[in-house]
């Protein structure tokens, strides 16, 4: 009796522990981010903005949590995001809510109930944020994940619009730091024209299936025979090895589509082809998304089948979610899979090397005058760093060097004394005393030339 009494308690310590343990880890998927990974998101949200300024687009936040229903009508009941990746929860009012698995159809509602519809058409939208899906964490997937995206909203459904996205897409990447991007573009018909296809889909696969008897998960996983009946495109979105592997024998969809689609997916290519820029034709890329029609396109690096963006046209979505149907075509780009890859190349420090200055004091007086000459820059806007916390110069300086600035500023007594500041440049490592009145003019003229 006793012993069992032990063994109780020992239990109910493990399960505190294991509870306070929890306590101090993020959840499974979910990662923060430090500092020193801030600044490559700081570099990605410049960027994304660079563009949008260029090409037009508004910048727009919706809430991170939206009516499930949403994403159940306007992403699909029958896709992964929905039926697996959603978090969904239920408030005490009893509404449905879940955290944003992505933003299109969020962005939808948001052009139909704040009546967007009236500006000049299009309307051209771009959001940067956190996105939630319950997946299997691994390399390059998380269950937070930050994403940015434009999306061209309204007007007529013009190619030039599906081409306007792809580019805006790729000078994204290449902000990045993303080089030879391969840029895999199809077309997924209309409804009249993919009708027709899915049903020739699911009579090939059905076929296939009967033929190989008990062997079935050769051509199939358990997931996609259930799918055959009830999304058949899915299958062709599939990563399992025996779906990947077989779809090459699958009909085509380019064979099928009709000539209003055909056009378009020509036009698209013509845009692109002014550009000079390659892309591979894929007639089996299909997203995984319900709300897609004509353009599917996916970026992805050289030797990785870890997509880093993707889009499309959804020329259906406004209508699934009860708003009157507009044409639209969007992107959504994956910025931590980016990001990673941005590592590997840059430090943050030479991310945030930018021009920056710093000052260092020897001794309290200079402190003082070191604190008030900061305020000064702040004031005319030349970006300072300090270590007015260390008091050895060799220590402030190490700080210096840590951040690659080319400049250091140096106030000591006999600085103080006679009114000046030594600029030493870190690169040459030559010194000059400047006048302290005349520092902020000197130092704008080293680093801006002016
Ligand atoms: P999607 O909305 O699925 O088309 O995703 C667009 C891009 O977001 C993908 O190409 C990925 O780069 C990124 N992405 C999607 N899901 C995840 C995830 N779970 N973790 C990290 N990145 C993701």
């Amino acid at each position: 009796m006793a012993n069992e009494k032990n063994t109780n308690n020992e239990i109910k310590k493990d399960v505190k522990s294991a509870k306070e343990r929890l306590l101090l880890q993020t959840p499974k998927g979910m990662r923060d981010l430090l500092p020193e990974d801030y600044v490559f998101w700081e570099k990605a949200m410049h960027s994304a903005s660079e563009i949008a300024d260029f090409y037009g687009f508004g910048h727009i936040e919706t809430p991170i949590l939206e009516y499930a229903d949403l994403f159940a009508r306007g992403v699909g009941m029958n896709t992964d995001m929905v039926e697996k990746e959603m978090y969904a929860l239920k408030t005490k009012g009893e509404d449905m809510l879940a955290l944003r698995p992505e933003s299109t159809a969020a962005i939808m509602r948001s052009f139909i109930e704040n009546g967007m519809s009236r500006l000049p058409q299009p309307v051209k939208l771009w959001y940067f944020g956190p996105h939630f899906r319950y997946e299997n964490p691994q390399s390059g997937r998380y269950r937070q994940f930050y994403q940015t995206g434009f999306e061209i909203i309204g007007g007529e459904p013009d190619p030039i619009f599906d081409a306007i996205i792809i580019i805006s897409a790729i000078h994204f990447l290449e902000k990045m730091k993303i080089k030879n991007v391969i840029i895999e573009i199809n077309s997924i018909g209309c409804k009249q024209c993919r009708a027709i296809y899915k049903r020739k889909l699911q009579d090939f696969y059905r076929k296939e299936i009967a033929s190989v008897g008990k062997k079935k998960n050769k051509v199939v996983c358990s997931d996609c025979e259930r799918r055959i009946g009830t999304n058949p495109l899915r299958v062709l979105d599939c990563k399992k090895d025996a779906c990947v592997q077989f779809k090459i024998n699958a009909p085509s969809i380019l064979d099928g589509i009709c000539a209003p689609c055909r056009t378009h997916l020509k036009g698209v290519l013509e845009f692109i082809d002014e550009l000079n820029i390659p892309y591979t034709l894929n007639p089996y890329l299909v997203r995984g998304l319900d709300y897609y029609n004509r353009t599917v396109f996916e970026f992805f690096a050289e030797g990785s089948n870890l997509a880093f963006g993707g889009g499309g046209r959804y020329d259906y979505l406004a209508d699934m979610i009860g708003g009157k149907s507009t044409p639209a075509v969007g992107v959504a780009l994956g910025l931590d899979r980016i990001i990673n890859i941005l590592k590997a190349k840059e430090t943050n420090a030479d991310i945030r090397k930018k021009e920056k200055v710093f000052i260092a004091h020897v001794g309290a007086a200079a402190k003082k005058k070191a604190f008030a000459l900061i305020n000064e820059f702040y004031k005319n806007g030349v970006k300072m760093i300090e270590a007015l916390g260390k008091e050895s110069l060799q220590a402030q300086l190490k700080v210096a060097d840590r951040e690659n600035c080319p400049m250091v500023l140096i106030i000591g007594q006999k600085e103080v004394y006679e009114g000046t500041v030594i600029i030493r440049d870190m690169k040459t490592g030559v010194q000059e005393n400047v006048l302290a009145s005349k520092i902020i003019e000197e130092v704008k003229k080293r680093i801006y030339g002016k």
